[in-house]
């Protein structure tokens, strides 16, 4: 099983791409920020608990997220690989991640980062936020989304390059050039 993290800060392209590389190779794609929007937008309890957290740009409990993501792998036993976007995003949660697969005798394959300079971050986002008018996409909110990613997710790059498995590919371009890029790294 091929268990890939698609990493970087907010805006720099993960839900595109894991969309399309999941596509590619047969892969289930997970995004953990799809999941919880989709718990609010029902009103469902975890919905409710999570909503302000997400609204004000800030990271929801490692908790919660590591309760998802077991539901995910309980429910997805038969799949040959996953596309994580947007998890693990705390040092806890890779961790425990990394508890998680080895439960099944399964370890994380690679970690592909996607580079994408701060102010490119930023105009990406308010675009988005015209485009979607996604309740997090504000200029105040993604100033904290982004002091999130440097403060608690950051870290992580460090965590996966002491186990080799961090690889990165520049997130400026063309959608079909950064994917072909991608997929270069993965079947290398
Ligand atoms: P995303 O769509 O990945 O940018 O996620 C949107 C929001 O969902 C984030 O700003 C967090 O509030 C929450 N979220 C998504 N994934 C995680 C995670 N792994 N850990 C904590 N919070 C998360």
């Amino acid at each position: 099983m091929f268990n890939l993290i698609l990493f970087g800060p907010p805006g720099a392209g993960k839900g595109t791409q894991a969309i399309k590389i999941a596509e590619k190779f047969g892969w289930k794609h997970v995004s953990t920020g799809d999941i919880l929007r989709a718990e609010v937008s029902q009103g469902t309890p975890l919905g409710l608990k999570v909503k302000a957290v997400m609204e004000a740009g800030h990271l929801v409990s490692d908790e919660l997220l590591i309760e998802i993501m077991e539901s995910v792998f309980v429910n997805n036993t038969t799949v040959s690989g996953f596309v994580l976007d947007g998890f693990p995003r705390t040092l806890k949660q890779a961790q425990e991640l990394d508890e998680m697969l080895a439960q099944h005798d399964e370890s994380v394959s690679m970690v592909l980062a996607l580079e994408v300079n701060e102010d490119e971050l930023v105009t990406r986002l308010l675009k988005r936020a015209l485009e979607q008018g996604r309740k997090d996409d504000t200029e105040e909110v993604i100033k904290n989304r982004l002091v999130q990613y440097h403060h608690h997710t950051a870290p992580l790059v460090e965590y996966y390059r002491a186990k080799n498995l961090y690889k990165e590919v520049h997130g400026v371009g063309s959608i079909d050039d950064i994917f072909a890029q991608l997929c270069s790294v993965i079947n290398a």
